[in-house]
């Protein structure tokens, strides 16, 4: 099978193995003539992958102990509302937020249902083509909130900031891309559709103290602690989606893990990166020091050419590589599963049109 060149922003490209393995499991899992989709989640098989699945990010993300691993459903955009619910006092709650995309403003409209929310940091004067930085954080918020990386905008987080209070972040589309040191974070949580499986589950990494301390009566399932309590078997879980991410993490770890992957993500964003600075057909949208690894945004210099391009990535067997509605121009969506030859494949299309244009 000879697969598209999928840059894909999200649901996003998976390995072909785990694919394979994944639909195998969906008409005969584990030898048993039974499909892992119509298997009790409470089952000694599905435990078990769910075992597997906590421990694999706990392994490869070095997760410290005290921390909790779920595997919830909702999306990230549950979580904007499940953050501040359990995080914000009832009574003169505060948090401070950094305004720097779509994801980032749906997380403040919903932190601002519960209490107060300083904005501290906001791109949105440039339609978010950078990173704030050297803000001032109150000293009283109960919690920091950031987004790692701006899917839509292609920025992303190279140095965290340094906070005087929880810190939160959103990290759906570079999770998994890159080392991070989980113990600077009080709460990081991710889509899986991004970088580590299909849609319908929601990774969330906790401290399990900062929890319990709001004077909120908080809905059970909005609760934090309830799924802790339940290893994530509160209710039925995302079987599917849980396994396939199980899978995609194997094949990380196998591959040799989140140190190995950084390093191809940086041969990735090097190589587009240099051939739209050379290319002067091309402009990147994102400022070069706020570039993002996963998520590449640019434009045509002359937008008549647009056709002509489109004609020959297509021709290329490359997809998904329109822009977001709101910045225009291409995105190169490079998640982890996206190989260099596909990466070279785009440049080499880049190269034609220069070529083409002489
Ligand atoms: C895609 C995305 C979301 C939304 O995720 P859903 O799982 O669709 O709710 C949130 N934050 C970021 C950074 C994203 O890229």
């Amino acid at each position: 099978m000879s697969k598209k060149h999928n840059f894909s922003a999200g649901p996003c490209i998976l390995p072909l193995d785990v694919l394979k393995k994944a639909s195998e499991a969906v008409l005969n899992f584990n030898n048993d003539n039974l499909s892992l989709i119509e298997i009790s989640h409470r089952s000694k098989p599905f435990v078990e992958v769910m075992e597997k699945a906590v421990g694999l990010v706990k392994e490869l993300l070095e997760v410290p102990k005290g921390y909790s691993v779920l595997f919830l459903q909702g999306g990230a955009s549950l979580e904007f509302l499940m953050v501040p619910l359990n995080l914000m006092k009832e009574k003169g709650g505060k948090a401070a937020y950094t305004n720097t995309g779509v994801w980032a403003k749906k997380s403040i409209t919903e932190a601002k249902n519960s209490g107060e929310v300083f904005v501290v940091g906001d791109s949105s004067d440039k339609n978010y083509n950078y990173i704030p930085k050297g803000y001032n954080i109150p000293e009283d918020v109960d919690y920091f909130h950031c987004t790692s990386n701006n899917t839509i905008f292609g920025t992303q987080i190279k140095k965290f900031p340094k906070v005087p209070s929880l810190m939160v972040c959103d990290m759906s589309s570079d999770i998994f891309s890159r080392k991070i040191e989980v113990s600077k974070f009080d709460l990081i949580y991710a889509g899986a559709q991004k970088n580590m499986g299909p849609a319908g589950t929601t990774l969330v990494i906790i401290k399990d103290e900062i929890l319990g301390n709001t004077g909120r009566n908080i809905p059970t399932m909005l609760n934090y602690n309830t799924h802790i309590s339940k290893n994530s078997m509160f209710n039925t879980p995302p079987v599917f989606a849980i396994y396939v991410s199980m899978l995609t993490l194997q094949w990380l770890k196998d591959h040799g893990g989140v140190e190995w992957i950084e390093e191809l993500n940086n041969q990735k964003a090097e190589l587009l990166y240099n051939e739209i600075d050379r290319n002067p057909l091309f402009k990147g949208i994102a400022e070069k020091e706020d570039r993002s690894n996963m998520n590449v945004t640019f434009t045509l210099t002359d937008s008549s050419k647009e056709h002509l391009f489109n004609q020959l990535w297509e021709n290329a067997g490359i997809s998904g590589l329109k822009g977001h509605r709101s910045v225009g121009g291409y995105r190169a969506s490079m998640y982890n599963a996206l190989r260099l030859e596909s990466v070279n494949a785009l440049v080499n299309v880049m190269k034609n049109l220069e070529k083409k244009l002489r």
